[in-house]
């Protein structure tokens, strides 16, 4: 059995199959499957996949998987300023020229068939298959079929109709970037793909039926013990009930990675891995669920507490409240927080009561109102949860506390502050679970996020970011650094605190009581060899002249610092006693962003624009107001406004979404920050001139667009 394995591992791979009908894709795709087969030494499991994977060792098979090549044209323009993209279009064009080559000389020597005896013979054997019998036509296609990039799943996509031929190009790309398998890369970029229609095709192409459904998941997961949770997301593989013996059955989200099917077999031990294909959906709900499940069988870690809700609203305003009940009620805030996706909820004592209120989209509103005499015991009761002192009213605490709601593991950082009422409590939810945005989805105007990209590429540089407290720069911050080659670079963090983990990224938390400032995790992160650095916040001169300097010495460095706008940051830089020549050559971007709440989907309506302006003077703001901040609305013109529903908790707003300002410097600008008498005005003045976006503008865009209102808009930028 070991000595077949080592076979199956290390031997040749025969460079004699080629794909030609969905009936061998069939055949080859599923006799691999299952490893008894795939382990008989004389139908090795490379012969199968060959013509799937490509001609390739098992070591390298995520790279080779999706083998870099496409026409320059069929790569979308956006994609192509990414110096990864570029570096494989010009090895596609490398090949492209030896294709063309080896294939003529294949046709004049007549040695098709013959073993390959290197590299180039192997690649023209391959083509070979594909020249004989017909004539290919269409130059294009042929080039793209020849250089095998869209094999296996993605080929079996694209010739069932589930996938357009442009994004099975596009995900090959974003696989091979990422080092995962091609439905891995499906999976996580799912723009315009009907996913039930790919895993359904999927399952036709393995003669399997797909789970689609979370629930039916769910039913069938087992406890199972050589898949922890943490290895189970790592392969993206859950194991499922099976009633015979030696099998072990697993669902995957890439049936066809073989690096993890082997690791799954090796792992269990059995004889034979079956393989269920699973809709992405229904496996991170499962997962969530397996964890869980893990967790109450291990008899939790003290990690995150679960927290059940048994109490409705209802329940909680007819209570008589005594002691027992208050953890009941204290589940049911917190639940309900994550539930509206508060990002934090505020107890409060009034005096007179207890008011509870979250901060949904941004904004304050009440959630319930409980008996003034409960509030001291739904602090403590709080407070042990956080490991906070309890006998202390008199002093601020903060803590945290770790809770699993519908199996999503909550990270809850609270804080105390006494007040003349009682200690009011806020606290804060981390979803770490939550999925962050691609940079492509936070709304970034093409020019702007084209720019960045640029930036992001580039080796070294300084990319600052402000905004008030809960303008989104985290989420940008994390955008970005998602963005980034993390298996070529080496990204460090040092943050306050860390908000979410990302993978392949080292991240390091503040810590004033030990005497981690931002400076000295900054000094540390420098002698460990980085390539990318993100500094949490330049909150003192310290931190920002490092920050400066790092980016000078070679280092791409990501910050959020204090300023109004992105031409404020520039000023606030030599504020903080930055040199301005330093300032002008280290700066590579600033971006300022502000949050503005989307129009509900559910209870638009369209009015003229007298209607918008009736309701904004009933809102107190002025003819003056809408004056000075550029905004002309015309009365005839028709708007679109929301009423309130229940979708939107009746405030006519469901989600929010980032409004931006970047700034990218120029010689000319560079110069006049180095210039004499650095002057914000005349500086902000250049950069506009030089098609410079304001947040307003932007927003005002999202006005015109529907997509929020003018009220919204002098909410959030009335006041810069
Ligand atoms: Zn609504």
């Amino acid at each position: 059995m070991n000595a077949s394995r080592e076979t199956v591992r290390r031997g040749e791979p025969s460079r004699s199959t080629a794909v030609e009908d969905d009936a061998t894709i069939l055949a080859d795709v599923t006799a691999p499957l299952t490893h008894a087969t795939a382990l008989d030494p004389d139908r090795t499991i490379v012969d199968g996949t060959d013509a799937l994977f490509g001609p390739e060792s098992d070591e390298t098979i995520s790279d080779a998987d999706q083998a870099p090549a496409t026409p320059e044209a069929e790569v979308p323009e956006a994609l192509r300023a990414n110096p990864v993209v570029a570096r494989l279009l010009e090895e596609a064009k490398r090949r492209s020229a030896l294709a063309q080559t080896t294939a003529s000389e294949q046709r004049t020597t007549s040695t098709f068939g013959a073993p390959p005896a290197s590299e180039t013979a192997a690649a023209a054997h391959e083509f070979g298959h594909h020249e004989t019998g017909h004539d290919v036509g269409h130059e294009g296609r042929r080039f793209q079929e020849e250089l095998g990039l869209l094999r296996g799943p993605a080929r079996a996509l694209v010739e069932r109709g589930a996938l357009s031929e442009r994004r099975a190009v596009s995900i090959s790309l974003q696989a091979r970037d990422a080092g995962v398998g091609f439905m891995r890369a499906l999976a996580a970029d799912r723009t315009n793909v009907d996913m039930q229609l790919a895993y359904g095709a999927i399952g036709k192409t393995l003669g399997v039926s797909p789970l689609f459904d979370k629930s039916e998941a769910i039913k069938r997961l087992v406890e199972c013990d050589w898949l922890p949770p943490d290895l189970a997301e790592q392969w993206q593989m859950l194991p499922l009930r099976s009633d015979r013996d030696g099998v072990a059955a697993i669902a995957m989200i890439d049936p066809f990675d073989l690096v993890a099917r082997d690791w799954a077999h090796r792992r269990s031990a059995a004889q034979t891995v079956e393989i269920t294909p699973i809709h992405p959906d229904a496996f991170f709900e499962a997962l969530r669920r397996y964890r869980a499940l893990k967790h109450e069988m291990e008899g939790g870690d003290g990690m995150f507490v679960p927290i059940a809700v048994n109490w409705t609203r209802a329940d909680v305003e007819r209570a008589e409240l005594t002691h027992l009940d208050v953890p009941a009620v204290v589940n049911y805030i917190l639940h309900r927080g994550y539930e509206q996706g508060a990002s934090d909820i505020h107890v409060e004592p009034t005096g007179e009561d207890l008011l509870v209120r979250c901060r949904v989209d941004g904004v304050l509103q009440e959630e319930i109102k409980l008996p003034g005499r409960t509030a001291n015991m739904l602090a403590s009761r709080i407070k042990v949860l956080a490991n906070l002192d309890v006998a202390e009213r008199r002093m601020p605490q903060d803590g945290r506390i770790g809770v699993l709601i519908q199996d999503h593991p909550i990270d809850i950082r609270v804080s105390s502050l006494p007040t003349v009422h009682g200690e009011k409590l806020v606290l804060r939810l981390l979803d770490e679970g939550a999925l962050r945005p691609r940079l492509e989805e936070i709304g970034l105007p093409d020019r702007e996020l084209r720019t960045l990209l640029d930036k992001i590429s580039a080796p070294f540089g300084l990319i600052l970011l402000s905004g008030p407290t809960g303008s989104g720069k985290t989420t940008t911050l994390y955008s970005c650094l998602s963005s980034i080659d993390r298996r070529g670079r080496n990204v460090v963090t040092v943050e306050d605190p860390v908000e979410y983990r990302l993978k392949g990224v080292h991240q390091t938390q503040v810590d004033e009581n030990l005497g981690l400032t931002f400076a000295g995790g900054l000094r540390a992160i420098l002698r460990q060899d980085p390539d990318v650095i993100m500094v949490g916040e330049c909150r003192d001169a310290e931190t920002a002249q490092m920050a400066v300097q790092a980016s000078l010495t070679g280092h791409l460095v990501f910050s959020t610092i204090h300023a109004n706008d992105s031409v404020g940051v520039v000023n606030r830089l030599i504020d903080m006693g930055v040199d301005p020549f330093l300032v002008a050559n280290s700066v590579s971007m600033s971006v300022a962003q502000r949050l503005v709440r989307v129009h509900c989907a559910h209870c638009q309506t369209v009015v003229d624009g007298r209607d918008v302006l009736a309701n904004l003077r009933a809102e107190g703001v002025s003819l003056e107001k809408l004056e000075s901040l550029g905004i002309d609305i015309a009365p005839d013109l028709p708007a679109i406004v929301t009423l309130g529903c229940s979708h939107c908790r009746h405030t006519g707003y469901a989600g929010r979404q980032a409004v931006f300002e970047a700034l990218a410097l120029d010689d000319d600008l560079r110069a006049m920050i180095i210039g004499e008498g650095f002057d914000v005005r005349r500086f902000r003045r250049e950069a506009r001139a030089r098609g410079m976006q304001s947040m307003l503008e932007h927003a005002l865009t999202l006005v015109e667009e529907g997509r929020t209102s003018y009220s919204e808009v002098v909410r959030v930028l009335g006041e810069s």
